[in-house]
């Protein structure tokens, strides 16, 4: 197996390996494919991730197998340019590249014009005929690597740049003549050798070694690390090196380098969409150092600016890209994020990869690529990540709210976001951590923020396109974020910010509009999203494709009736506690828990059974004909006790008892753990009366709603925390029997099921016999996970995340369900269940319901539904869909 892969040139591209993002990482693979296909590449070569894991694992050496092969492709490199890599006369530069897996914000940066030093710099001046631009690449280029590769401080070289502009009287970097940069590149080499005690290197290998080193060393990098558990990216995948021939966007008025994307990636609309700029190399567009300009002349038309389009200004290298656009969406078929420098007139591709967009682009390119007959309805539900719904199923802003406009960016990554302004990354986490909403307010963003970016609702930044770092990281987040922003000013000292002339501190409230760019003072009011169009046909898609039945955790008639607008079928988890604590009901469901006797309690009851039943009436209309889950109580009773000294007062004076005496009986109640305590069926077991009057209220709804509208719901009673058959047995008798009551009082009866929750391992373990008594399992994994783990999920919060960086848990599993562990708890159960009962109804309505992987693993394990929060339902049934293709 190769360790080094060429490209571009006559490269032979004939070895799977070398195609393959594994091997050589998304930027090698999809360099190599696109150089096979006939598409202008730079020759270069490609470093497998498989010698960074060997690198990292032997202590950061390298092999002199690797030395040869490193060699040999750069004799490839200089073959196909026809220029030696250090020679004096006609140097022959490259860059070296990162390239993961995945695309990955955190490793090293590029750098670029490696090859240069004291004398190359002299021929590349002859060869190009241009002093100036030999003399800016070595200063872009020492001023690159000290700050990568040796890891100086890069304000060193910034400020070094400004004083010698202000020594000249200069305003712009383009003033700069060709013995302005010679001198400046004497400085620059003068605070590399202050700096780091050693000369800048002049040996070319030591440089492309030093580069190659650093770019396996950024793998480790913390924020690296950071980006990799925020995304769940294994850490032994490491990364690919790409060294490649420079060609060069910055020989004047002909040359220029530009990203771009083959369709809109913000609203998914098929147009050409990107960012260019003449006479600039490389990371200036995405770096936000000078405003990049339009593509095409209809982006910029419609955005009004002057300067000219690439459309315009450059006709014929434009309708080389343009082709290339058309064959790259043709052979991926899948819209393309683009990287390109023009050398003078002549197109040169440097990076494709599936563009990253927003959820509601994902939607429309979707629908419109099937139609279009570039991909099949599979794939199209397939392109969508369930989660990125959730980006389109919450509030936007109300468009007729009023708006204190402050200034107006660019609209870079779409939705709506209401927070208190914070000026770093490490305060936007901490004031997240404590609960606040924040706004990230940055000059620009940069891979250092990540974190920061990802504990607030938005970003604003002051520079910056749409395709900055900002921009793309908040898309791919799904943060909302306002890009390029000028109007703003930041004092970092002072902690506040000025935009346009109005003044606002760190914690002031600010509200985005990431549709339109709007940055406005105060919170806005919002609307509920639109679930037509795109939504709706991947929607119907999904559904087409998915065998298990989504359902919704509701017990309010508006989540109820949300969640059927959502595209629920059926109620799969109703907690009846949340109704117990309605403030006109809590003052009888204390006096039933503190009642000495059976007959007290009974009295504290006959209040509660007409709230209850006008509950269950309210829910069965909104769910008419669908089947509605229903938990008996569950919570420990001491949920319910009074607290305060007005609470017991309070209750003195409606029950007739005197304060210290209900104080007594609460103190009795008082359990130590009481999740593990008096709750769930424990509660039936030893109080019969409570269940006997929830399953009164169920039937007496339902046959009074099946005899108004004739729509007769179906009735799941579930009893919660049972670990025994005999528990079942109890409890679906005293639900059989009251049955019968409300039936015969009735006059007619109801189809309706007993059934349990599994959610203690003893039940999933005896699941075999619990079956012959409950004729349906609910999944209640959030418990399951609680006990089968020994794990609070209450008291997680203070090494769960210690337990993720540790490797010890892949993922929080009470996000995503512990597929080895509770999984098999679940599947045991399962096939218990089946065994005693072939038709035993399966469901799941813990947390994990709504989370993608964990409906994966549902749907490997054959339940019949998942049960999701109402805004997951739509994740749920496009999750489903997935899991069942
Ligand atoms: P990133 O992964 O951060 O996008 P890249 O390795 O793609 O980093 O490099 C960033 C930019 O540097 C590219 O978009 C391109 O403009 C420029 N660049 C990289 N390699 C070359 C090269 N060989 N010639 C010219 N420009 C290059
Ligand atoms: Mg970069
Ligand atoms: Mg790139």
């Amino acid at each position: 197996n190769n360790s080094v892969y060429t490209f571009g040139g006559n490269a032979p591209h004939s070895d799977p390996r070398q195609k393959d993002k594994t091997i050589t990482g998304g930027k090698g693979a999809n360099l190599a494919e696109m150089a096979s296909i006939g598409l202008p590449v730079p020759p270069g070569f490609t470093i497998t991730t498989e010698e960074c894991v060997r690198y990292l694992r032997d202590g950061g050496d390298f092999s002199d197998a690797l030395r040869a092969d490193v060699a040999t492709a750069l004799t490839h490199i200089e073959g196909a340019v026809g220029k030696r890599f250090g020679d004096a006369a006609d140097p022959l530069l490259v860059s070296v590249r990162s390239g993961a897996r995945v695309s990955m914000p955190g490793m090293m940066d590029t750098v670029l014009n490696l090859g240069l030093n004291d004398k190359t710099v002299q021929g590349l001046a002859a060869t190009s005929e241009d002093a100036r631009f030999a003399w800016d690449s070595y200063r872009r280029f020492i001023q690159m690597y000290s700050d990568v590769v040796l890891g100086l401080d890069h304000g060193l070289f910034e400020e070094a740049l400004e004083i010698a502009k202000e020594d000249k009287g200069y305003f712009a970097d383009t003033e700069m003549e060709a013995d302005d940069w010679q001198a400046l590149v004497d400085e620059y080499k003068g605070i590399v050798a202050q700096e780091q005690g050693t000369p800048f290197p002049q040996d070319v290998n030591e440089q492309l070694w030093g580069a190659i080193r650093a770019v396996f060393d950024s793998w480790d990098s913390d924020r690296a690390k950071v980006y990799r558990r925020l995304n769940d990216i294994p850490g032994d995948w490491g990364t690919a090196v790409n060294v490649q021939a420079m060609v060069f966007g910055n020989m004047g008025d002909t040359s220029a380098t530009g990203v771009a994307f083959t369709r809109d990636p913000a609203t998914g609309e098929r147009a050409y969409y990107g960012e260019w700029l003449v006479n600039a190399q490389g990371e200036d567009v995405v770096a936000g150092i000078r405003t990049p300009q339009y593509l095409t002349r209809a982006a910029r038309e419609a955005a009004g600016a002057k300067p000219l389009s690439m459309e315009e200004a450059m006709p014929d290298a434009y309708g080389q890209l343009a082709k290339v656009f058309d064959l790259l969406e043709n052979h991926y078929c899948d819209m393309q994020d683009i990287e390109f420098t023009v050398e003078r007139g002549k197109l040169w591709m440097l990076q494709t990869r599936s563009g990253k967009r927003t959820a509601k682009a994902a939607l429309r390119m979707a629908v419109e690529m099937a139609s279009e007959g570039l991909i099949d309805e599979e794939t199209a539900v397939l392109r969508v990540d369930p989660m990125a719904l959730d980006q389109l199923l919450h509030p936007t802003l109300d468009p007729n709210a009023a708006r204190d406009v402050l200034t107006t960016g660019l609209p870079a990554s779409p939705g709506a976001a209401s927070g208190k302004i914070v000026l770093d990354a490490d305060t936007a986490e901490q004031w997240a951590g404590r609960g606040e909403k924040v706004i990230l307010v940055r000059v620009e963003t940069s891979p250092e923020d990540i974190h920061g970016m990802h504990a607030a609702q938005g970003i604003l930044t002051a520079r910056g396109g749409m395709t900055s770092h900002a921009a793309v990281v908040a898309r791919g987040m799904g943060r909302c974020c306002v890009s390029g922003a000028s109007a703003v000013s930041i004092d970092m000292k002072a902690r506040t910010l000025r935009i346009g002339n109005r003044e606002l501190a760190e914690g002031d409230t600010l509200t985005l509009d990431g549709g339109n760019g709007q940055v406005m003072a105060g919170e806005v009011a919002t609307i509920e999203p639109e679930l037509a169009g795109d939504f709706g046909t991947i929607m119907d898609w999904a559904d087409r494709h998915r065998r298990m039945k989504v359902r919704t955790n509701a017990e309010t008639p508006a989540d109820c009736k949300m969640a059927v607008q959502f595209g629920a079928e059926g109620i799969g988890l109703c907690r009846t506690e949340h109704m117990f604590f309605d403030a006109n009901r809590i003052s009888a469901v204390r006096q039933m828990i503190l009642a000495e006797d059976e007959a007290g309690r009974r009295k504290a009851l006959a209040k509660l059974l007409p709230e209850q039943r006008a509950d269950f009436r309210a829910i069965f209309e909104v769910m008419a004909g669908l089947p509605v889950t229903i938990r008996l109580l569950d919570p420990p009773l001491h949920e319910f006790l009074p607290t305060g000294d007005a609470e017991f007062e309070e209750l003195a004076e409606v029950t007739g008892y005197g304060v210290d005496h209900l104080r007594r009986r609460a103190d009795e109640l008082h359990e130590f753990n009481p999740m593990l305590g008096h709750r769930g069926c424990r509660l039936g077991i030893t109080y019969p009366e409570i269940y006997e009057m929830q399953a009164r209220a169920i039937f007496e709804a339902a046959c009074e709603v099946a005899d108004a509208s004739g729509e007769a719901p179906v009735p799941e009673v579930m009893i919660p925390l049972v670990s025994t058959r005999r528990e079942v047995e109890l409890m679906k008798a005293l639900v059989d029997k009251t049955a019968g009551e409300v039936f015969a009082e009735k006059g007619r009866t109801l189809e309706y099921l007993v059934g349990t929750m599994i959610e203690l391992p003893r039940a999933a373990l005896m699941a075999g016999e619990i079956a012959e008594q409950a004729t349906f399992f609910s999944f209640g994994t959030n418990d399951l996970t609680q006990t089968t783990l020994g794990v609070s999920r209450d008291d997680a919060g203070r090494f769960l995340s210690t337990y993720v960086d540790k490797g010890i848990f892949a993922r929080d599993p009470f996000v995503s369900l512990d597929v080895d562990g509770v999984g098999q708890l679940v599947q045991l159960a399962a096939e218990r269940g089946r065994a005693t009962r072939p038709d035993i109804k399966l469901g799941i309505c813990g947390e994990h319901g709504g989370d993608p992987a964990s409906i994966a693993f549902c749907e490997e394990v054959g339940l019949d539904y998942v049960s999701a929060s109402p805004y997951r339902v739509p994740i749920a049934r496009l999750a489903a869909a997935q899991a069942a293709l």
